[in-house]
């Protein structure tokens, strides 16, 4: 028994034969040819092909994966009408006499570098991947090799491959292909989200070396959940692996049933169901459960890898995010450092008690350039979705105060430049201070919306660190102090007509969902895999009206 790891792309369980895929596509090399215009004519004639194999490919995956995944095919096909690209292979061509499939290969190659190097977006790298994609099926066409030969396998296995392309997944039959590992490959290309798409197991990204050890076998185990490969299991692992196999079958099977489904309780009370995210990677899983929204994008991560980030870096973030959830809400934080959330740059010295220190807003004040930075990244965002900007750890109206006055002058500076933002950004407040609580009649007079952060207002109200295991019996968001405080809040917003939602980890704790529903909270907003669970929930949970 061996095991592997990568990165865990597509969850389920997947148990049975494991084989190694190998492309039959040899290396394309410089081949000269006499007439630079019969290759010009290979290689219209393969673009037609092409197109025609990506409509029926479009098709198909409307049926399977819908309308949105589909899209990539789409794209491909524009990209290989584009006049730029085929005027690059044809030149290329009659410049060097090659064949056409060298003429493809490197100007694929070169695009891809271009993609790579040009933009250091995620977005920009999947487009490389599409590039890749192109290239390999236009090639296929030249040598008249047009078959995806994947699905020819005999026994329903586990395949291993280098990388697959979004064309080549959509072709996988899920009856013979239980599950893929691939060698290259992010949770971001578009096989992975095809993959959860078509709730087939996958694992990517486990690297060359792993690559080379896993070896064909007649019983291995793909765990896409936790991103394990067992080969050659012992009996023990096995059946452990059955069992849960058919656990996770069935509570998978009844939870996308509703994924289209509306929130609304079985007293007809509709509830907004949101994602939280963390990071651009957290989005393929908001999306495809179909998270009506975002309802808090916390930032601060970003300024936890090795530098500040740079305005440039964060106005990219934020419009993939933005554009990535197309037109939905999107609720970005600016930065909770602090805490547990450390960061050398911003560290406070002798803090006896970081929780209640420099933390969140309190950072951001007091650094004003990080502020307007992060501002100006989101201002110059806004006109690629529909934001909102929230703030965290707010005790007092002054620091509402302080913080409009950084956007008017944010706002000003952007009007200078004549930069464009949008002029119907929301602004929010996190309510996660006992404090923000107890004036929220006040601050709702202020602001467009509130986001009451329950893991917050939970450890200052009941003194409680939340980090601090030893005292967890004494965790309770659904005690009576904390909920009067949630109760409070929502009476207030809405008493001052603006919506009110909770993004805290508790929303769907039992015991505080009906009380959440029951005072007419209007939206919650949970971690991305959570979304199908908590819709469940929210479907069978009664109002309770205190
Ligand atoms: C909260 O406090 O409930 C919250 C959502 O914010 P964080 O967990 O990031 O502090
Ligand atoms: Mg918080």
């Amino acid at each position: 028994m061996k095991v592997f790891k990568g990165i865990q792309a597509s969850g389920g369980i997947a148990i049975g034969k494991l084989k190694r895929h190998h492309w039959n596509t040899p290396k394309t090399v410089f081949r000269t040819v006499d007439s630079p215009q019969e290759e010009i004519k290979r290689f219209k004639n393969a673009v037609d092909i092409a197109e025609k194999n990506l409509n029926i490919l479009y098709e198909k995956a409307c049926k399977s994966v819908g309308k949105d995944e589909a899209m990539v095919f789409k794209i491909h096909a524009l990209i290989l009408a584009d006049v730029e690209y085929q005027r690059l292979v044809k030149d290329k061509i009659i410049q060097e006499y090659c064949s056409s499939e060298y003429a493809v290969h490197k100007c694929g190659e070169n695009l891809c570098d271009m993609f790579k190097y040009m933009y250091n977006s995620r977005y920009m790298q999947e487009r490389a991947a599409d590039m890749k994609d192109i290239s390999r099926r236009l090639i296929a066409i030249l040598r008249g090799n047009n078959n995806n030969s994947i699905n020819n396998i005999e026994t329903p296995s586990i395949i291993l491959v280098k990388d697959l392309m979004p064309s080549e997944t959509i072709q996988l039959d899920s009856k013979k292909i239980l599950a893929f590992i691939t060698r290259d490959g992010s949770y971001m290309s578009h096989s992975a989200i095809l993959a959860r798409t078509m709730g087939i197991p996958a694992i990517v990204g486990i690297g060359e070396v792993q690559f080379q050890q896993i070896e064909d076998c007649d019983c291995a185990v793909v765990d896409g959940n936790s991103g394990k490969i067992i080969t050659n299991p012992d009996d023990c692992i096995l059946q452990k692996y059955i069992v849960r196999q058919k656990e996770c079958n069935m509570q998978k099977q009844k939870l996308n049933l509703l994924k289209d489904k509306e929130t609304i309780n079985p007293d007809g009370i509709k509830i907004k169901l949101y994602a939280n995210i963390s990071n651009t990677l957290d989005l393929p899983v908001a999306i495809s459960n179909n998270a009506e929204g975002l309802g808090l994008y916390r930032t601060e991560f970003m300024y936890m890898k090795e530098d500040i980030p740079t305005e440039e870096y964060q106005f990219k973030i934020y419009r993939e995010v933005l554009e990535s959830m197309a037109g939905k809400p999107v609720v970005i934080r600016t930065c909770d450092i602090g805490a547990d959330k450390k960061v050398k740059e911003f560290s406070v010295e002798n803090e006896e008690n970081p929780a209640m220190g420099c933390r969140g807003i309190r950072i951001s004040l007091k650094y004003p350039n990080i502020f307007i930075t992060q501002l100006r990244a989101l201002y110059r965002a806004s006109v690629y979705g529909n934001l909102s900007i929230m703030f965290p750890m707010i005790t007092t109206e002054k620091e509402v105060k302080l913080i409009k006055n950084y956007i008017d002058k944010v706002k000003e500076q952007l009007d200078s430049e004549s930069i464009v933002y949008s002029n119907n950004v929301k602004i929010g407040l996190m309510i996660e201070t006992p404090s923000a609580a107890l004036i929220s009649d006040k601050l709702a007079k202020m602001v467009d919306f509130f986001s009451i952060g329950t893991n917050d207002l939970t450890q200052y109200t009941l003194a409680c660190d939340r980090m601090n295991f030893q005292i967890k019996d004494y965790w309770q968001p659904y005690s009576d102090s904390v909920f009067s405080l949630i109760k409070m809040t929502v009476e207030n917003a809405h008493k001052n007509g603006i919506w009110v939602g909770v993004c805290g980890d508790d929303a769907g704790d039992r015991r505080l969902l009906p009380k959440l529903i029951g005072i007419g909270v209007d939206e919650i907003s949970v971690t991305p895999s959570q979304i199908l669970e908590m819709k469940e929930k929210i479907l069978t949970t009664k109002a309770k009206f205190v």
